[in-house]
């Protein structure tokens, strides 16, 4: 059961159809980090807990692969119908327990919201088909199957947003989960869990584990052979050590990993798209996602001017407690996140890159940094290798169409790459060469859940949203006969 002393959020584990405390729980606290106070606190579940867990969800698993499609259809209806009806009051927690601005989180909610409606239709779309075999002695049929109970693990720079783009896909396909949120802001995942209640969701076939703990608890989730399905949003890091750990159980895999994002600017880019771009794929979030533009390389013709342009549009936004309706820009989501921001500027500047705005923490309570340009960047500046995670925009000057490509793709991430020119046939060529699971051509934003969001190399495995996030909850079965 939820329930707010002193104003303050308060809410158990949410396992099978109920919020569980007693006086024996142990809580985590949960930092507003425009304010550094207190907004709420979460059960610090155990891996007894856990066990429990994936036993509401193993005793939910039946009934609810073989509810109708269009009955599961009409539940995730409802839940985008109750995510819209309760947009601001999402908006709002998003924006305490994350530090991102108002503007930033209603927009979150929005996209959160579009994947329970997306997967409503999809739920019931799971086609299989037949056909003949070449020999002509066996007829084929191919049918899906939902996989299992999944262990969904979600990060905290879109506590709505990730979550609702694995549960949405998994009630699709059939499967029970167990939603693993993220330890800085767990209070979106439990507000989203009691309106999965209202929406109708069976107890058990969604439950929601926040834990201090999270290897052990993942750990105990994962060696139980009823699961079968693990989606993982979150660092390159923590995956592969997920990975390891389903190697063991030989569990199916779906990996949403960090990036390092290029944003290629030609000498023919329109320069106004191209700032709006930038704008967008560096500052949505306040630069605090996975697809964030992380290496500007502009062409030399136009290098100076789109330097100053974004400089002016950057130091411009106002900074400010991420609830405030006219806050641009809100703090990083800890001390932690400032440091390293701050540590990768300063390496970039002692290896010769040059302030345009900002470079500084902003002298404040709360975790700001203020909203960077930087640009003569040299190579060997750690922030062109490693995800920034801030408002910081680090610019490198190229003369062809092969140099930019090439520092494009000198990374170890393939998630999102952007291209900005105006000449239609080079925006294709380089779009094709780039190693990239996405790419915004003249767009600095392309999250949509009716499209395959996902990346290439180390930034991950699987795709999620489109018809693509329902596959990977559906195994293929496969009957061979003749008649
Ligand atoms: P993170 O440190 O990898 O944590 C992600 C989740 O994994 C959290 O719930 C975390 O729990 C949990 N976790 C940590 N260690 C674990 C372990 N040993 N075993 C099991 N679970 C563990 O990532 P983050 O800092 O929250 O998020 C930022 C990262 O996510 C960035 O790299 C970003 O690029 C990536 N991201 C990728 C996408 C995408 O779609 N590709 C989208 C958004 C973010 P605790 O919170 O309790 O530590």
């Amino acid at each position: 059961m939820n329930h707010e002393p002193n104003g303050l959020m308060q809410y158990g584990l949410f396992i099978d159809g109920e919020f569980t405390a007693d006086a024996d729980t142990r809580w985590i606290d949960v930092f507003d980090p425009s304010t550094e106070a207190i907004v709420g606190r979460v059960a610090d579940g155990s891996v007894d807990d856990a066990k429990r867990a994936v036993d509401a969800a193993a005793s939910a698993s039946r009934a609810w692969a073989a509810t109708p499609a269009r009955r599961r259809s009409e539940i995730l209806r409802n839940c985008f119908e109750l995510m819209v009806r309760e947009a601001d009051n999402i908006a709002q927690l998003i924006s305490r327990e994350n530090g991102k601005s108002l503007a930033d989180a209603k927009g979150e909610v929005a996209y959160a919201a579009e994947f329970f409606r997306w997967f409503s239709e999809e739920a019931v779309r799971i086609n299989g088909d037949i056909s003949t075999s070449p020999s002509g002695a066996a007829k084929t049929i191919v049918q899906y199957q939902p996989i299992g109970i999944a262990l969904l693990v979600t990060p905290w720079n879109f506590p709505a947003a990730m979550a609702t783009r694995k549960i949405a896909p998994a009630l699709a396909a059939g499967c029970t989960c167990i939603l693993k949120p993220a330890t800085e802001t767990p209070l979106t995942a439990y507000y989203i869990a009691a309106l999965l209640v209202e929406a109708g969701v069976p107890a058990g076939v969604v439950n929601v584990v926040t834990t201090s703990t999270a290897g052990k608890v993942c750990n105990v989730i994962l060696d139980d052979p009823r699961v079968r399905k693990l989606s993982f949003t979150g660092s390159t890091e923590v995956g592969r050590i997920l990975l390891r750990k389903a190697a063991d159980a030989v569990i199916n895999c779906s990996m949403e990993l960090g990036g390092n994002a290029p944003f290629l600017v030609f000498d023919d880019a329109d320069i106004d798209v191209a700032i709006e771009g930038a704008m967008v794929a560096k500052m949505r979030n306040g630069g605090e996602a996975c697809t964030a533009a992380n290496r500007f390389y502009v062409q030399r013709g136009i290098a100076e001017t789109f330097s100053k342009r974004l400089a002016q549009r950057m130091g411009a936004l106002v900074v400010g407690d991420g609830v405030n309706a006219t806050t641009q820009l809100g703090p990083l989501v800890n001390a932690g996140a400032v440091s390293k921001v701050q540590s990768l500027v300063a390496d970039a500047c002692a290896k010769g890159a040059r302030v345009l705005v900002g470079g500084h923490r902003v002298e404040r309570t709360g975790h700001f940094f203020a909203p960077t340009v930087l640009t003569d960047v040299p190579p060997n500046a750690d922030l062109l290798r490693d995800e920034i995670f801030g408002p910081v925009a680090p610019i490198v000057v190229f003369d062809t169409e092969d140099e930019a490509v090439e520092m494009a793709n000198d990374t170890e991430y393939g998630l999102m790459a952007y291209v900005f020119t105006k000449d239609l046939s080079r925006g294709m060529r380089v779009a094709d060469r780039l190693e990239s699971g996405m790419i915004g051509l003249n767009r600095g934003i392309v999250s949509d859940p009716a499209a395959p969001f996902g990346g290439v190399k180390q930034s991950g495995l699987g795709r999620e949203g489109a018809h693509h996030g329902m596959l990977e909850f559906l195994e293929a079965k496969y009957i061979s006969t003749n008649w």
